[in-house]
This record gives C-alpha cells, sequence and structure tokens, in this order.
C-alpha cells in the first residue's frame, strides 16, 4: 500500500444502509473523496421493520451540500428484483460501477433457546441474502469492467460469538465465506473482496456501550478501514476489524496437525493426540479450500513414505 492520497475521482459506489450509523459515514467519506455515491437505505427500525428513502435522501442532501454527487435508493436489500433496479440507476446515471459496500443490517437478538426461526431466517436474508443479492446484481458488471471492490460487513459477533447473538454471528461469518470465494473468483478480473469488521456506537449498539465509551467508538473511526479496502490499492480477501482507533486482521487460521496414520480410524487415537492437533505454534492460512486439502493428502503421502 502506497503513501499516496486515497481518493475515488471517476469511481461509483453503492453503499447499502446507508441512511445513519456506518453506512451514512462510509457514504460520506467516499463522496468527499471524489466517488459517486448511491446511498441505499430501507430506512426502518433497528429490527427491520418499517421503512422509508428519507433517511437515505438526508444523507444525499448532505453529499450534494457539500459539493459531492449523489442518488438515495430505498430498496430493501432482500428484494433481489428492487436491488437490480438500484444497480441499473447507478449504471443510468454513472456508467458504472466500481465499488459495493455491503452494510445494510439489522439486529433480533435473543438467546438461541428463545429465538423464533423467523427471526433467525430475517437476520440471514438481509445479512447474508441481501450481501448476496448486490454482490450478484454488480458481479457481471464488475467482470465487464474488470475493476471491482467489494466490502462485505462481518462482525466479532460472527468471527467469535456474542451472548444472544447465533442469528445474527451465522450470518456474519456467512459473510466471510462468501468473502473467500469471491476473492478467489473475482481475481482475474481485479475484483477484490474484503471483509470489515467495525466496532461503533451506532443505533444498533447505542445500548452496549458506556457513556464514556461513545466518543471513542465514534462511527467515523471506522471509515478509513473501509476506504482502504475500496481504494485502488485495495488488499485481497482480508479481514479487517475497526474501532475507535485500533485496526487489527482476523484471520482463519490452520494448525500444523498431527498425522495419525492412513488407517487412523479410531476416535480414542485423536483423542489421545487432540493437544498435538490443536497446538496453535506454526499455523498458517491456507490460499483456498482446495489447498488445505491438498496439504492435508501430502503431509498424509510424506508421512507414509516415512512409514
Ligand atoms: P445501523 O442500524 O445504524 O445501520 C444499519 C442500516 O441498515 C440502517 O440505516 C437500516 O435502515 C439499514 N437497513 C436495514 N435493513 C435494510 C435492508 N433490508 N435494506 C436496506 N437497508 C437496510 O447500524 P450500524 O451499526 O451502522 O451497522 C452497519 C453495519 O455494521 C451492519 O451490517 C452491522 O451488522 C455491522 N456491524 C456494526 C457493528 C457496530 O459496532 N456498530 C459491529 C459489527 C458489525
Amino acid at each position: 500500500m502506497s503513501n499516496s492520497t486515497i481518493d475515488f475521482k471517476g469511481r461509483v459506489a453503492i453503499v447499502t444502509g446507508a441512511g445513519g450509523g456506518l453506512g451514512r459515514q462510509h457514504a460520506l467519506a467516499l463522496a468527499a473523496r471524489g466517488a459517486k455515491v448511491v446511498v441505499n437505505d430501507l430506512g426502518g427500525a433497528r429490527d427491520g421493520s418499517g421503512g422509508s428513502v428519507s433517511a437515505a435522501q438526508a444523507v444525499v442532501d448532505e453529499i450534494k451540500a457539500a459539493g459531492g454527487e449523489a442518488i438515495a435508493n430505498g430498496a430493501s436489500v432482500t428484494d433481489f428484483e428492487a436491488v437490480q433496479a438500484m444497480v441499473k440507476q447507478a449504471v443510468d446515471a454513472w456508467g458504472r460501477v466500481d465499488i459495493l459496500v455491503n452494510n445494510a443490517g439489522i439486529l433480533r437478538d435473543k438467546s438461541f433457546a428463545k429465538m423464533e426461526l423467523a427471526d433467525f431466517k430475517l437476520v440471514v436474508d438481509v445479512h447474508l441474502m441481501g450481501a448476496v443479492n448486490c454482490t450478484k446484481a454488480v458481479w457481471a458488471l464488475m467482470n465487464e469492467q474488470k475493476y471491482g471492490r467489494i466490502v462485505m460487513t462481518t462482525s466479532s459477533s460472527g468471527l467469535y460469538g456474542n451472548f444472544g447473538q447465533s442469528n445474527y454471528g451465522a450470518a456474519k461469518l456467512a459473510l466471510v465465506g462468501l468473502m473467500q470465494t469471491l476473492s478467489i473468483e473475482g481475481a482475474k478480473n481485479d475484483i477484490r473482496v474484503n471483509c470489515l469488521a467495525p466496532t461503533a456506537a451506532t443505533r444498533m449498539t447505542e445500548d452496549l456501550f458506556p457513556p464514556e465509551m461513545l466518543e471513542a467508538f465514534r462511527p467515523e473511526a471506522v471509515v478509513p478501514a473501509m476506504l482502504v479496502l475500496a481504494a485502488q490499492d485495495a488488499p485481497n480477501r482480508t479481514i479487517l476489524c475497526a474501532g475507535a482507533g485500533t485496526f487489527e486482521a482476523a484471520h482463519i487460521t490452520l494448525t500444523q496437525g498431527a498425522w495419525l496414520g492412513i488407517a487412523a480410524d479410531t476416535p480414542e487415537q485423536l483423542a489421545a493426540r487432540l493437544s498435538d492437533v490443536t497446538e496453535r505454534e506454526g499455523e498458517a492460512v491456507p490460499q483456498s479450500g482446495a489447498a488445505q486439502g491438498a496439504n492435508e493428502v501430502a503431509k498424509g503421502m510424506a508421512n507414509a513414505r516415512r512409514g
């Protein structure tokens, strides 16, 4: 990554869920650095109920007042036809879509014991299928352009778990899985796909942070991570965590493991060596699922040859 200014002149961005919270800051920052921005927001409540385009329009007004270019869109990311129409709106106005920030989201927290399946499915639908719908709607275009930057918004709840968020955590880690494969499939046409795991005081989290932490966790502090992941020089296949001025990368690592023999079919043998299998010294990040499988075969064959 160079030290030059990151700018988005001539770029077209779609930011979903940009009527408030993090999405609003993402849209304002992209526009301030020259991008033309589709500000999408359903305009509903934190649990996804209700809706109005006025939240998105207010952000568009703010961008325009600052001299930027933006259009409002009130589609729900769960509605593929409406999402396709949103992409058409961008293309009709500006001819291309370079950046997609999948940010829209809702919460329906409850312990798994008390959770209705409908609340599980809705949260998966908005976070996972919403991002799938938006990504699918720009994918052919980005492939034709041979350029695309896609940011999936994951969460520490998905990466590490949180009480009461089985639906949300499952959906958020699913986005990491989506990113892992799309970053491989998109690479040949310079489509780079990354994940952002933010921590910020927004209406989604306002009741979680003590008052003295609200200022530190201002949403603006997450924005640099999104801008780096959306930039021309963006990495590919990175999970960036950002909050309160701290930035970290999360990895899904693989231990060195232990070879128990080709015919090691008994759980007792594995149980006896479990601490060797889970030992973290020397762990690595495989470049793909296939690479992990191939590595297992290679290790097994090398060990078998040694006898
Ligand atoms: P927020 O509630 O302020 O913003 C979410 C926005 O998404 C809202 O404006 C909402 O109207 C919109 N939205 C909801 N459903 C939609 C739909 N179907 N279609 C279009 N728009 C829809 O919350 P936020 O904290 O700014 O969250 C932004 C993203 O960051 C979410 O994906 C959230 O899960 C993620 N996240 C936030 C935190 C945090 O600490 N705030 C932590 C981890 C992940």
